[in-house]
């Protein structure tokens, strides 16, 4: 009984940080004030979640201003552990086109760097970053042309 007693006051507390998130979405385009753009990045957090077999109350769901495509801002996913964050990011509209992100080989800046289809993708990127493994895993086709390289990056797109 006192455990689902626990778990009502977690849903009361967890909408109404919701609302308060949607209300304070204020930017252009909307986000969390759209229902299409929350519905679909809680599709993403919901497959990144199946992905790393964690659940869903562990993913933290935030705009990427940095990152717009027609109108649409693209969900960055973050998940912490053990006091390290790991950064994901769901391109366009697709929850199956999650990325990993991280440095850019070139620049430094943090980019979408890996595809992530399965939990040994992460493992991968991590055992390369690591210097535990070579070769390096497949960059993203994402990669290319994001607008957080650095101007004289090779990468870099005007
Ligand atoms: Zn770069």
């Amino acid at each position: 009984m006192p455990k689902t007693h626990r778990r009502t006051l977690e849903l009361v507390e967890r909408a109404r940080h919701a609302a308060a998130i949607r209300r304070a979405d204020t930017g252009e385009p909307a986000t969390w004030r759209d229902p299409y753009w929350a519905t679909c990045a809680e599709a993403c957090a919901h497959r990144l979640a199946d992905i790393l077999g964690i659940t869903r109350e562990h993913i933290v769901i935030s705009p990427d201003p940095t990152r717009v495509d027609d109108g649409w801002v693209w969900p960055r996913l973050t998940v912490t552990d053990q006091g390290t964050a790991y950064e994901f990011i769901a391109a366009n509209k697709d929850p199956h086109r999650l990325l990993c992100l991280g440095p850019c080989p070139e620049c430094g800046n943090r980019v979408p760097l890996t595809p992530l289809r399965h939990l040994a993708d992460l493992g991968e990127l991590l055992e390369h970053r690591a210097g535990l493994r070579r070769p390096k895993p497949p960059l993203a086709q994402e990669l290319v042309a994001d607008p957080a390289h650095h101007s004289r990056c090779p990468f870099h797109r005007d």
